[in-house]
């Protein structure tokens, strides 16, 4: 599965306007997403480093508005 680098913890916004992204697990900042990156210099390999932010494990589910069981 494709890491999502918005959902991670080691990704971060840089201070660099040509390289925006960075990744703090891999050292890089880059005008792409990180896991492209890594996933370019691993033979294709997705990035094993993704670990979901804290504030994203902790939010509550939402309720589904087309479940009747919520109405
Ligand atoms: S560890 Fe992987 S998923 Fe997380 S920011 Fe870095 S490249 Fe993206």
């Amino acid at each position: 599965m494709k890491p999502n680098c918005n959902k991670c913890k080691h990704y971060f916004v840089t201070f660099d306007k040509y390289s925006p992204k960075g990744c703090r697990a891999y050292g890089i900042k880059t005008s792409v997403m990180p896991s492209q990156i890594v996933r370019q210099s691993n033979n294709g390999q997705e990035c094993l480093g993704f670990e979901l932010k804290d504030r994203l494990k902790n939010q509550k589910k939402e309720k589904d508005l087309n479940d009747p069981k919520n109405w």
